[in-house]
């Protein structure tokens, strides 16, 4: 797999490419070693209800086929951006966009007015100890259709805002502007939406993408 060292989820990239070409009865065995102090060797057997699992979503390899190749200038300066302060890399500027539900089921997802957080999966309470919330249910489609972006002025696309979700937008990611056009098909995608410092937590949720997924 022409991955490059993807650290932690090297074993499950592989394990996915395994299982994409797997039949029932197969065994596999995933060994993942590095620069640790351990091993840990799990062994898998492919039982049948993997033919029900078939074309759920992309394969590994189509993954693969949908990257990107960059040049060494634009790595360079990937690379200077990733050892910056990580608040300040996490202060790009935001795309917002409105979109419509197109009837595809929903996620639920939990936004705490208190603190700025969100929730996904959703919990019975605020994960900060001494935070009274409030604390905010809102459901998010599985399948959306944009109908617009939101012009939001620099600032605000610089910081990550609970009231945008709160006001029925959602954050999007993965795109080209060129990508972004009104009617165009999104999937949510779970990204890191804030960063709180040292002391606070890196907070994740759903945004959306263009759509990759088949079904
Ligand atoms: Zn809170």
């Amino acid at each position: 797999l022409e991955t490059g060292n993807t650290y932690a989820a090297s074993t499950l990239i592989a394990i996915s490419a395994i299982l994409d070409k797997a039949r029932p009865g197969e065994n596999i065995l995933a060994v993942s070693y590095g620069s640790g102090a351990y091993t840990i060797a799990t062994w898998l057997r492919v039982e049948n209800g993997i033919r029900k699992r078939e074309g759920c979503g992309p394969k590994v390899q189509e993954y693969l086929s949908r990257r990107r190749e960059i040049d060494f200038p634009t790595y360079v300066s990937y690379l200077a951006d990733r050892i910056r302060r990580e608040k300040r890399r996490l202060t790009y500027p935001r795309v917002v966009g409105e979109v419509e539900d197109t009837g595809d089921g929903s996620l639920e997802v939990l936004l705490c007015l208190g603190c700025n957080r969100v929730y996904f999966p959703i919990r019975n309470r605020c994960f900060q100890y001494d935070c009274e919330g409030p604390l905010e249910k809102i459901t998010l489609p599985r399948r959306a259709r944009l109908i617009r972006i939101i012009d939001l002025p620099i600032k605000q696309r610089r910081i990550f805002d609970i009231t945008v979700m709160r006001g029925g937008y959602v954050y999007i990611v993965d795109s080209e502007p060129n990508e972004l056009k009104p009617g165009v098909e999104l999937e949510p995608v779970i990204r890191r939406l804030n960063y709180e410092g040292s002391d606070g937590l890196i907070i994740y949720g759903p945004c959306y993408r263009p759509m990759f997924r088949r079904s």
